[in-house]
C-alpha cells in the first residue's frame, strides 16, 4: 500500500523529512508538533491521506475509530491520562486547519480553556 499523500505529513510518513515520531502502527503515526502549544503536543495521523474529517467516507469508519483509540493510547504512554488532556481536529479555514492531512492534536501538560479561542 502506498502511504502518505502530497502534504508535509505525507513526507513524514514516508520518512522523507525528520519528525519526532513517538508511536507507529501499520495504519497510524504519531509525532511531536514542531510548534507545540503545550508541554505535550502530539499529532496523531492516519497513514492514509484523508484531507480532514469532512473528507472522510464510510470506508474510513474503522480507521477513524482506530485513530481515536490510538490517540488515547499515545496519551496514556505520555502519562497524560491522570491529569487529562485535549484531543482536537481542525477542519478548513474557520477550523484553523493548515495541513490538509487529517490529524488529531493531543494537547496536554497544562489546563486548557473552554471555549477555545
Ligand atoms: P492544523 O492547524 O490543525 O492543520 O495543525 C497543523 C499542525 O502541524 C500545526 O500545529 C503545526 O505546528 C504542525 N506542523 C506543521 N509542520 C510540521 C512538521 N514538519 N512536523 C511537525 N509538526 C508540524
Amino acid at each position: 500500500m502506498t502511504h502518505g499523500g502530497d502534504t508535509i505529513f505525507g513526507k513524514i510518513i514516508r520518512k522523507e523529512i525528520p519528525a519526532q515520531i513517538v508511536y507507529e502502527t501499520e495504519r497510524v503515526l504519531a509525532f511531536r508538533d514542531i510548534n507545540p502549544v503545550a508541554p505535550t503536543h502530539i499529532l496523531v495521523i492516519p497513514k492514509k491521506p484523508i484531507p480532514s474529517v469532512a473528507a472522510a467516507t464510510a470506508e474510513d469508519k474503522e480507521l477513524l475509530g482506530e485513530l481515536l483509540l490510538e490517540a488515547a493510547e499515545v496519551a496514556r504512554r505520555e502519562g497524560l491520562e491522570e491529569g487529562g488532556y485535549r484531543v482536537v481536529t481542525n477542519i478548513g479555514y474557520n477550523g484553523g486547519q493548515t495541513v490538509f492531512h487529517l490529524h488529531l492534536h493531543i494537547i496536554g501538560g497544562r489546563h486548557c480553556q473552554w471555549p477555545p479561542g
